[in-house]
């Protein structure tokens, strides 16, 4: 190793001096060593091109703290041919912006240059290569690219010794700041030039002086660029993971859309109203029927709407595109499949975008097929139609010939009615037509050619089997196994038959009749559907249908029972007369005459009462029969009220005492008009026997109030009562609100007094509560 004298003296034979900048290695002959092979090897015996590489080192020198390396080769530019004031604007220069490498490296890529000499001094390309040694430098994220095309564009000489000489500069930096009190001063390039220079250019005395701060504030900006840049880079970034993120979403979304729209059945269109451009997906096409590749417009969707809903669906299009609209579209309609004449219903929504001018400018929405469901409340609405019509007649024919009217047209062209009567014999009971012309021709048919009641067809098998039976397609070969001769097929086939179902009119397990349903013009098969529908349509054309036969039997019975009664009552009338009057001179003889024990009287006395009564119960059922057979006559007379009701309570006052009440009668003067003196008698003595019936041992009231036009009659017990709810019912015939077993009675008494007092023009009400007593009020006009 050589001592660092011999190192120092082969330095002055260099330059002619000993720099400054190897003083500190003085007493180290191995750093000094060092030193100098780099120095040396990077710096004297580079072949960069001097000009170049002391501009480099001095531009670089601004980033070391201590001037020494900066003051030295700004100085050392002079000799080489700058002036001061263009040292000092190259020292000021900025460092190439962090963006600009792009633009450098692009135009170092189109010099084309091969890779060997150094570039023409001065031109371009060897500021970019200056700029590229800076970045590489002072730009630690930049470098690489740096270093790769400055490894393109020179030779692997000036590549080495460029990398070689930034290295140098980097330790030289290092160097001179470990040794901050190294002074340029003593230097011969800065002894010689810096005083010329600063006479020259006095700035570049200030720049020396202030280059740290300059440089500092410098870095700073660059640091906060590149903070800048970086989290511009960063929010780019989290802005693309966003939107990647929204597209994913979207993509999923549309995919849930797609999913939604496929599984529920929705077809979709898109409508631009200024162009009139309209486009269908696929499903949409399907459902109107137009082949899928067809081009469509508005027009089309109009023509595929049934005729009579095509305006109304117009102006609802019309509206929602129109001023003043919300957008919201919603509609249900009918449309008939262009190509395939499917009828469909079809329940659109749709939504009208505008413009910031109001103007509708996009149309879209979605289309589904809601037949099933619109059938299936059609066919309610029909079932709960024809249940209303069937509930209002009790008429087994009329009950009948609603069904079909109800049949034609909603679910047939034609409907036929089969019954079979009393002797087994089955016949025609109606056939309806929507077509008159057609109904003609299909009695014809019928006079001329009747059903055979043992054909194993139609309604003669559903009679016998009760089993449904649908044809959905009849074929013409089906019409001429059936017809009997070519006159029938010919008729047959005139009456353009399509499609039938038979269904039994089934009640209480006893098939009643047929229902035969035709198709013919509207061309609509029957299916399963229908058949259900017929069916269930049948089953309750049955039940009225019996209904009405029960209905009609029991007014058979009611009638047989009624005359049996009248004539019964009739008979009974005469002996019970004769036995009462008997009865009657057999007691006041008996009493007369004294010659009668006492129990024996008694007991006459008893049968007259039974004698009585019997009497009162042939006289009821002989006006129960005279009411319902409207044979109730009044005879009016004039008459003191007051007096009868004095005279009747008279005449019930053993009886009252029988039955432990104490009759009040609280009536009036005279209340004279013209009534039925007999009927009137009876609606007394009804109410008050029952009033004696219901409320015995309790006191009984009949009071008479005269209002005039109008005169009020009373009768009131507290007895037992009536229950609120049996209060209306116990007018009716034969209604009771008490137990046989506790008291007797037919319960015709208060029906008989309400039709006598209405037949008055007067009304009759009850007003009472269980074990309150009850009072009954007649109210009657005076004639
Ligand atoms: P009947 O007395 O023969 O049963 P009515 O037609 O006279 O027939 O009366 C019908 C029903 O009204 C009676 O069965 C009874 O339940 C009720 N009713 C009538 N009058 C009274 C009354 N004063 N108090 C309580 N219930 C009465």
């Amino acid at each position: 190793m050589r001592t660092a004298r011999e190192i120092q003296e082969e330095i002055e034979a260099r330059f002619g001096f000993f720099p400054a900048f190897f003083e500190p290695a003085q007493d180290n002959p191995q750093v000094l060593e060092n030193l100098w092979q780099q120095t040396l090897r990077a710096y004297v015996e580079n072949s960069l091109p001097v000009l170049f590489r002391e501009k480099l080192f001095a531009w670089l020198s601004r980033y070391c703290v201590v001037p020494y390396c900066l003051v030295c080769h700004a100085c050392a530019l002079r000799p080489l041919g700058m002036k001061s004031s263009q040292v000092l604007e190259f020292l000021e220069a900025l460092p190439p912006a962090h963006g600009a490498i792009d633009e450098v490296l692009a135009r170092m890529d189109a010099t084309g240059k091969a890779p060997g000499d150094w570039p023409v001094p001065g031109a371009e390309l060897e500021e970019d290569l200056f700029r590229c040694s800076v970045f590489l430098f002072v730009q630690q994220a930049q470098a690489e690219r740096c270093r790769e095309r400055i490894r393109r564009l020179l030779s692997p000489m000036f590549y080495g010794h460029l990398t070689a000489f930034l290295a140098y500069v980097k330790a030289c930096h290092l160097w001179v700041e470990a040794h901050p009190e190294l002074s340029y001063e003593a230097d011969p390039r800065v002894r010689e030039n810096l005083g010329p220079m600063l006479r020259e250019e006095p700035r570049l005395g200030d720049f020396f002086a202030r280059y740290g701060e300059r440089v500092r504030t410098e870095r700073e900006q660059r640091e906060r660029e590149l903070l800048e840049a970086a989290e511009a880079g960063q929010r780019a970034e989290a802005l693309s993971r966003t939107l990647s993120r929204q597209a994913e979403a979207l993509r999923e979304s549309e995919t849930h859309l797609r999913l939604a729209v496929e599984s529920t059945a929705l077809g979709t269109w898109d409508f631009n109203p200024r162009t009139g451009e309209l486009r269908w997906d696929a499903r949409c096409k399907a459902l109107f029927g137009v082949p899928a590749a067809a081009e469509v417009d508005y027009a089309t969707f109009l023509s595929g709407v049934v005729p009579e809903e095509r305006a109304r669906l117009d102006a609802a299009v019309g509206q929602v595109l129109g001023p003043g609209s919300d957008g919201e579209f919603r509609e249900e309609f009918r449309i008939r499949g262009l190509l395939d004449g499917v009828e469909r219903w079809i329940s659109s929504r749709g939504r009208c975008f505008f413009d910031a001018q109001g103007r509708a400018k996009r149309f879209i929405g979605t289309v589904l097929d809601v037949t099933e469901r619109r059938r299936a409340e059609d066919n309610l609405r029909f079932l709960a139609q024809a249940s209303t019509l069937l509930a209002t007649s009790l008429d087994y024919e009329d009950t009948l010939r609603r069904v079909a009217t109800l049949a034609v047209p909603m679910l047939a062209d034609w409907c036929g009615v089969d019954v079979v009567d009393e002797r087994g014999r089955l016949h025609r009971l109606l056939n309806l037509h929507r077509d008159p012309s057609k109904l003609r021709l299909s009695e014809e048919v019928h006079r001329r050619y009747p059903i055979d009641p043992n054909a194993t067809v139609g309604s003669p098998q559903v009679l016998r089997t009760g089993e449904s039976l649908l044809i959905p397609e009849i074929t013409d070969e089906g019409l001429a196994q059936y017809a009997r001769d070519a006159e029938h097929l010919r008729m047959l086939r005139e009456l353009g038959l399509r499609s039938y179902l038979v269904v039994a009119l089934r009640s209480r397990e006893r098939v009643l009749g047929a229902l035969t349903l035709v198709r013919a013009e509207t061309g609509r098969r029957y299916g399963q559907e229908e058949l259900r529908l017929a069916e269930e349509l049948a089953r309750r054309a049955a039940v009225a249908v019996d209904n009405a036969l029960l209905y009609s039997e029991a007014q058979k019975a009611i009638g047989l029972r009624d005359g049996f009664l009248q004539v019964a009552a009739h008979e009974l009338r005469t002996p019970v007369t004769a036995l009462k009057l008997n009865v009657q001179a057999l007691v006041t003889s008996a009493r007369r005459e004294e010659a009668w024990s006492e129990r024996t009287v008694a007991r006459m006395m008893g049968l007259e009462r039974g004698v009585g009564r019997l009497g009162v119960l042939v006289d009821e059922l002989l006006d129960v029969s005279r009411i319902t057979s409207g044979r109730l006559v009044l005879h009016p007379e004039e008459l003191d009220l007051a007096g009868l009701v004095r005279e009747v309570a008279e005449r019930i006052h053993s009886e009252a005492e029988r039955a432990g009440c104490t009759l009040r009668v609280l009536v009036p003067g005279p209340v004279v008009s013209r009534w039925d003196r007999l009927r009137l008698e009876q609606v007394l003595s009804n109410l008050l026997s029952n009033a004696l019936k219901y409320g015995a041992g309790r006191p009984v009231e009949v009071a008479l109030s005269d209002f005039g036009e109008r005169v009020l009659l009373r009768v009131r017990d507290e007895g037992i009562g009536i229950d609120a709810a049996a209060q209306e019912r116990i007018f009716e015939r034969f209604e009771r609100a008490v137990s046989d077993r506790h008291y007797g009675g037919l319960g015709m008494g208060l029906w008989i007094t309400r039709e006598i007092v209405t037949a008055m023009g007067g009304t009759i009400h009850v007003e009472s509560a269980p074990k309150q007593g009850a009072t009954f009020t007649v109210e009657l006009p005076r004639v």
